[in-house]
């Protein structure tokens, strides 16, 4: 049975329509219209209370305005918050030890979005194999995946196949060869089928386009793989990395070490745009300078944010929670597919998950069954038509996924 969406209180009304007016309209937010974060609750203008299911695309792994977080963001800002890399600061080196260290590096690059770190592996691994590999200048292939998304300059949505991400923003990038997802086959095939192949880039579990998981293995055949072909392997784990999938890194869970890791959103917590390539030397020294950069790359506050940030993954353990109330949260949707069939499949790794909802993926119902759920108190937005992410901060509690669970069951039931 269909129910009439709650009322907007005037309040969101007035600025909703301020959005509308003066900004481009690149998104279709839900509405609803937050001013208040804490750990797992977001909170409206009229003061209600929401469970966040979806992080900010797994940017607030740490939970909302951490008190560690922002506190390091506030010292730092009141000092010192900007040099340029024309001079050193002092966080800058204390960072870079801190995550090479942390992730098992030799060297990171340090830039501020998702995007602009992909860009930069891409550029970093084209440039190791002109100048370590041997292929000849201008030649150089990179690998990628249907269905992927790796963020939206003009070079990422050459390789996109989701067609608003591309139409009329031609002409495109060359240089990379599409495979399917999940398909270790088409990959050795591309393999074997030219010596101008510099890397390989995947998502280990992609996020955006509905939570995919690849079968168990892939990821680690196909770092063997690109071993044996000399070719570099470049997981993006903006959206999978930091404790999101149960693990610090989703490529973990197949005991891979990547050749050139990617990171953004969670870095920071979420307070401070904070993204980071990292290599071993062999490959980021073919960088020298002014060859790549960024005016707000590696700034004393993204240093000293992103450093508190990596602090309280492992101070709260959190990838071991992410783990364990995965298990939870998808045992518990498991159950309710049972009693509601309109969930058709329930998928994800840690707290990275998806329902896939049992209609098209033109139909408006999954975003209606996301407006019930704001109603009874939990955000959370389709992806692809008929998908729904379910990714909350990873410093939510046992009870509280019990409690969601029983408003995620109560939305569903209205539109059985
Ligand atoms: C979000 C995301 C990006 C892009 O990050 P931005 O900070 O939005 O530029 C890249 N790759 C993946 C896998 C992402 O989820």
């Amino acid at each position: 049975m269909e129910h009439t969406a709650q009322m907007l209180s005037s309040k969101s009304e007035v600025l909703i329509e301020k959005e509308n007016k003066y900004g481009a309209h690149n998104y279709h937010p839900l509405p609803v219209v937050l001013e208040k974060g804490e750990g797992v609750f977001v909170w409206d203008v009229d003061g209600k209370k929401y469970f966040d299911f979806l992080s900010a695309y797994s940017a607030v792994n740490q939970g909302h305005c951490h008190p560690k977080i922002v506190g390091a963001m506030v010292e730092q800002a009141q000092k010192l918050t900007l040099t340029s890399r024309a001079f050193y600061n002092d966080q800058l080196g204390v960072y870079e030890e801190y995550i090479t260290k942390y992730f098992g590096f030799d060297k990171v690059l340090p830039m501020n979005t998702g995007a602009e770190a992909v860009e930069t592996a891409l550029k970093l691994c084209r440039k190791w194999s002109y100048e370590v590999k041997g292929i000849p200048e201008n030649q150089a292939q990179v690998i990628v995946c249907e269905g992927n998304f790796h963020g939206r300059t003009t070079t990422i949505i050459s390789f996109s196949n989701d067609e608003s991400a591309r139409k009329s923003f031609g002409p495109f990038t060359e240089g990379f060869i599409k495979i399917p997802y999940d398909d270790i086959e088409a990959l050795e095939n591309v393999l074997k089928s030219s010596a101008n192949i510099a890397g390989f880039l995947v998502e280990p579990i992609q996020g955006e386009a509905g939570v995919y998981v690849p079968s168990e293995g892939y990821l680690a055949k196909a770092k063997a793989l690109c071993e044996a072909h000399n070719v570099l392997f470049i997981a993006d784990e903006v959206q999978t990395g930091i404790a999101r999938t149960g693990k610090l890194l989703a490529v973990h869970h197949e005991n891979v070490q990547p050749d050139i890791l990617i990171l953004g959103k969670a870095i920071s917590g979420g307070v401070y745009p904070v993204s980071a390539v990292l290599a071993n030397n062999e490959i980021m020294d073919v960088i020298k300078p002014g060859q790549h950069g960024s005016t707000f790359g590696g700034n004393p506050i993204a240093a000293a944010v992103a450093i508190a940030a990596l602090e309280v993954v492992r101070d709260e353990n959190l990838s071991e929670n992410a783990q364990k109330l995965g298990l939870i949260l998808r045992k518990g949707l498991n159950e309710i597919a049972q009693r509601n069939p309109l969930i058709e499949l329930v998928r994800g790794k840690g707290l990275l998950n998806a329902i896939v909802i049992n209609c098209g993926e033109d139909s408006d119902l999954a975003w209606d069954i996301c407006l019930r759920f704001r109603d009874y108190g939990l955000l959370a937005k389709p992806t692809h038509g008929n998908k729904i992410r379910f990714a909350p901060p990873l410093v939510i509690t046992e009870t509280q996924i019990q409690e969601c669970l029983a408003i995620i069951e109560k939305a569903l039931n209205d539109f059985k």
